[in-house]
């Protein structure tokens, strides 16, 4: 496996922004993954790990670390009888389609999600209902101490949370699903996917929810929405006009913008609900935040 220098990550995420990273490796099975998170904890330097970029804010400055994305055998996905069998880099869309081929039911709300499986389990992926704490069976992590099995209950999968820490790498899931007929899996499908285009910016680059949904009878959509902040651009970043709890790149946008656009959305939100938002999206490298209530 070679490691690469200073490769620039905003194009391996879906909203488009982000620095480089100092070291980048594209580990293909368990045994080279080992070996990039011990070269990491030997030289000290923090682990990025990298799915689909679908729900990642990466700092304008790139991180001072390893970087990994997950390729060959690691991105791979099968079924076994009603298990869905897949590489922590496998995407949702291609587990989703040989499923379907397969004739098993379960994975459909994972249309929605434009994720791998590892960033599944890492935030406990979910929508209209389904979510991966649902239908894991185990899933293989891998750290720079070696690789066990956990459970979703040791992988403490929460409304979407894990208890993974950043050195803790997917490499292998296991889902269990049940039969059902391709064509009734297809319009599931389709419908779901309608009803997402309607409500959401699909065609646009965004990071997916900013905010998780706070206990409270709105939305974080709704909230935003009410504090009059859909369309609100600041820099490169605008709240979408179509649902206020997206961002999007609506042209050179830096991460800079983005976490402007979040702490007004944050101050709105404390101001006129008394609701302290907490994001969803995660962060890579130099970015926080300001105290809620505070801009920038
Ligand atoms: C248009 C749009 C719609 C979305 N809709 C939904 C939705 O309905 N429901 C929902 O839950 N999410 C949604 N998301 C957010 C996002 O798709 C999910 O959180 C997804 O599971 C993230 O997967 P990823 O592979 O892109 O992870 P990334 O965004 O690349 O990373 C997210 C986190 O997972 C970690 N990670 C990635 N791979 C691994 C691995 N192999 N092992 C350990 N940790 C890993 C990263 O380090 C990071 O902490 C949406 C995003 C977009 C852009």
């Amino acid at each position: 496996m070679t490691l690469e220098e200073n490769v620039p990550l905003g194009r391996l995420t879906t909203v488009g922004i982000g620095g480089p990273a100092r070291h980048f490796a594209r580990p293909q099975t368990v045994a080279q993954l080992e070996d990039a998170l011990r070269w990491a904890a030997a030289e000290g330097l923090e682990v990025y790990t990298i799915g689909l970029g679908s729900n990642l804010l990466i700092a304008d400055e790139g991180v001072d670390g390893l970087a990994l994305r997950l390729e060959g055998e690691l991105a791979a996905s099968g079924v076994e009888g009603e298990l869905l069998v897949a590489g922590g880099g496998a995407t949702n869309a291609v587990c989703l389609h040989r499923t379907r081929a397969a004739g098993l039911g379960g994975f459909e709300f994972a249309c929605a999600i434009p994720g791998t499986v590892g960033g599944g389990v890492q935030m406990n992926a979910g929508a209209y209902g389904g979510d991966w704490k649902q239908i894991l069976v185990r899933a293989l992590v891998v750290t720079a101490d070696g690789s066990a099995w956990r459970t979703p209950e040791e992988l403490g999968l929460e409304y979407r949370r894990s208890s993974l820490g950043p050195g803790d790498v997917v490499a292998r899931a296991e889902f269990r699903l049940a039969p059902k007929p391709p064509e009734e899996i297809k319009e599931t499908v389709a419908d779901l996917q309608a009803r997402r285009k309607a409500a959401q910016p699909t065609n646009k680059r965004t990071f997916g929810s900013v905010f998780k949904n706070p206990e409270h009878e709105l939305s974080s959509g709704r909230m935003l929405e009410a504090c009059g902040l859909r369309g609100h651009r600041i820099g490169g970043a605008q709240i979408s006009p179509r649902h206020a709890n997206f961002i999007e790149n609506a042209g050179d946008a830096r991460a800079v913008d983005a976490i402007a656009l979040m702490a007004e959305a944050r101050r709105r939100a404390l101001e006129q609900f008394g609701v302290e938002l907490e994001h969803e999206v995660r962060f890579f490298g130099d970015l926080e935040l300001p105290p809620a209530g505070e801009t920038l």
